[in-house]
């Protein structure tokens, strides 16, 4: 996820330098390119972008060394188009009177691009963001104030958005807004910032205000002021004393990124549904026309993967055969040109799922590639690209890419049944209710459980082993649950389909033993209380994410989460899924381990 800076301040020899430095202090982010924007002593934009390493390019183009009072940068996480020096930004409108920098994705840009050109607008670049000042210089031109431009802007707009402008018809001035993505303000004394995350000027002050969706700051050296962009009338708020360390900073306050990450779910997924709704239509299309449909995966992505081999076969009557990366050659020989496959990973680097997807090209496969980073190998190879938009991932286990992946397939499962004529409208429109609700139900989940889940992994830390029981769909969740507590907190968890932990591993249950289960109100709960009383009978100590208000199984379990009604049909590998990250965190963090960097582990599998 991009990094955002702006500063405006009654010096002019140290804005450089202070760019600079704060877009360092945002490396954590992750990116691919930078540049920064300065209004300069003759009071014309200066724009010095690159690609390549924060480091490298600010010593390369001297970021240092601008002069001027007020200076925008950015850290770019590319989303529409390649990172290269032209995508950078910032990004300038036509006549050099406005430079924006970007977070986000503006949906409707290819149609608002295609009116500015027939306005004589000309466009450098392959971004979405080059549209921002291009229509605001335009609407300035059509003599409207700043401010006006940008609420007529933020109208005209689809999408999410935190957006940092500066303009040399007031070279003093810094506006920033924001729609869904993140953007605080930094109050000093003779200068003010704005930027994508505290630590950024955490140097320079500690008196912090967080800017809401649906405003927009004002900032000069001396003054502020925060504006309602539907309204436009004043907001005030006043700053908060930040006492954290620039580390603790860069967490937001969380002690770990994988807490940070798990809470970040309802924003990036939200993000992810706002987005590519012509690919996962394509993609749908490709699935309907095949013989076949295989995907590859491995670890986390795998887990994910199995989405697919749980919807598109009732929806189409087809094969999905899902399989883990480092097993491909089995399948190999049944790939053919009518096949699709499937590439599903966080990184696009994985070599065991390259290595398959090379080699179903090879046979003439269709490839579609789901992935997080941008321009990675899988986006190569893959003749669809759908990105899962949930932002560069710190912590090694996966969290918010897990639940971006998952979502991605659960689109796709819904595309496809929207363009079968046979499905019902109730299940479409189920499904579809249930896509728009998940941000807020994953949000309602984690505040509701958060301090449940801590009191249970308390006793966890206890515990050698755990298995973790599902069917059908939530087997995957069971698999992804019992990964997490293994990976972070180095517990022998033990994934099963409930129905086959008595055929073997029902001998491991003694008193106490933890047994995690995932019991959606689907097709398979009827079936879990069986599996629940076999546990219970022989002493286990039964933990379950039920459905709310299920009654039978509050009745049984010796603890549960309960999980909003409307998903146990649709998306239940995802919002199912939320309690057991809570309970490997914790677990992890109690017994004195850091979730971030377990042991052993790499984010991005890169050798065979
Ligand atoms: N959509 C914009 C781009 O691709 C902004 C990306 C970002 O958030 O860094 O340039």
């Amino acid at each position: 996820m991009c990094g955002i800076i702006g500063v405006t301040q009654t010096i002019d020899n140290s804005t450089g330098k202070i760019v600079f430095d704060a877009l360092t202090r945002l490396e954590y982010r992750g990116y691919d390119s930078v540049g920064v924007a300065i209004i300069n002593p003759t009071g014309e934009l200066q724009i010095e972008k690159d690609k390549g390493p924060i480091l490298e390019v600010g010593k390369k183009l001297e970021f240092e060394k601008l002069k001027g009072r007020t200076a925008i940068g950015h850290s770019r996480w590319a989303t529409h188009g390649p990172p290269n020096k032209i995508n950078a930004h910032p990004h300038i409108s036509q006549n050099r009177r406005v430079a924006v920098v970007h977070n986000g994705i503006i949906e409707n840009f290819l149609e608002l691009k295609k009116d500015l050109i027939s306005l004589g607008y000309a466009f450098k670049s392959d971004t979405d963001t080059e549209v921002i000042p291009q229509l605001i210089e335009y609407y300035l031109d059509q003599g409207k104030s700043i401010v006006e431009a940008i609420r007529t802007f933020t109208d005209t707009i689809k999408g999410t958005f935190a957006i940092v402008l500066v303009t040399v018809d007031e070279p003093e001035k810094i506006y920033a807004f924001r729609r869904d993505n993140p953007l605080v303000l930094g109050i000093g004394k003779n200068e003010n910032y704005c930027a994508s995350d505290i630590p950024a000027f955490l140097p320079y002050t500690n008196q912090v205000l967080i800017l809401k969706d649906n405003e927009l700051a004002i900032l000069e050296p001396k003054n502020y002021k925060i504006l309602n962009l539907t309204t436009g009338s004043e907001i005030k708020r006043t700053p908060k004393t930040i006492t954290w360390t620039a580390e603790a900073a860069q967490k937001a306050g969380y002690p770990h990124f994988m807490l940070k990450e798990i809470h970040q779910q309802p924003q990036v997924l939200k993000t992810q549904l706002s987005t590519q709704m012509e690919v996962v239509e394509e993609i749908a299309d490709v699935v309907l026309a095949a013989d076949k449909v295989f995907s590859v995966a491995a670890g986390t992505a795998y887990y994910a993967s199995l989405t697919l081999f749980h919807t598109i076969p009732s929806l189409t009557k087809k094969v999905v055969i899902p399989v883990i990366s480092a097993e491909w050659d089995t399948v190999s020989s049944l790939v053919d040109d009518k096949s699709v496959v499937f590439a599903v990973s966080q990184s696009g680097e994985t070599l065991d799922t390259i290595k398959g997807i090379k080699d179903a090209k090879s046979k003439g496969a269709k490839i579609i590639s789901v992935v997080n980073v941008i321009d990675s190998s899988l986006t190569r190879y893959g003749d669809h690209v759908l990105y899962i938009h949930t932002g560069p991932e710190i912590g090694v286990a996966a969290t918010k890419t897990y639940t971006g992946l998952a979502l991605a397939l659960w689109r796709i499962a819904y595309a496809v049944a929207e363009k079968r004529e046979d499905i019902d409208s109730t299940y479409l429109s189920k499904f579809d209710k249930s896509l728009h609700a998940l941000p807020e139900a994953i949000e309602h989940v984690i505040r509701k459980y958060e301090v449940k889940a801590k009191e249970i992994s308390k006793w966890m830390t206890q515990k050698q082993s755990a298995f973790y029981l599902g069917r059908g769909v939530s087997f995957a969740t069971a698999c992804e649950g019992a990964l997490k507590m293994k990976e972070i907190a180095y517990v022998h968890a033990e994934a099963y389909p409930a129905g086959e932990s008595k055929h073997g591993p029902i001998a491991l249950i003694e008193k106490d033993f933890p047994v995690i289960f995932t019991i959606p109100n689907d097709k398979n709960r009827k079936k879990m209380m069986g599996s629940v009383q076999e546990m219970k009978a022989r002493g286990a100590r039964t933990i379950g994410v039920i459905e709310e208000g299920d009654e039978e199984f509050q009745g049984v379990l010796d603890e549960y989460f309960e999980i909003p009604k409307g998903f146990s049909q649709f998306l239940s590998s995802i919002l199912y899924q939320i309690p057991q990250q809570l309970l490997a965190y914790y677990t992890s963090t109690l017994k004195g381990f850091d979730p971030d960097k377990p042991r052993n582990l790499s984010k991005s599998v890169t050798v065979e």
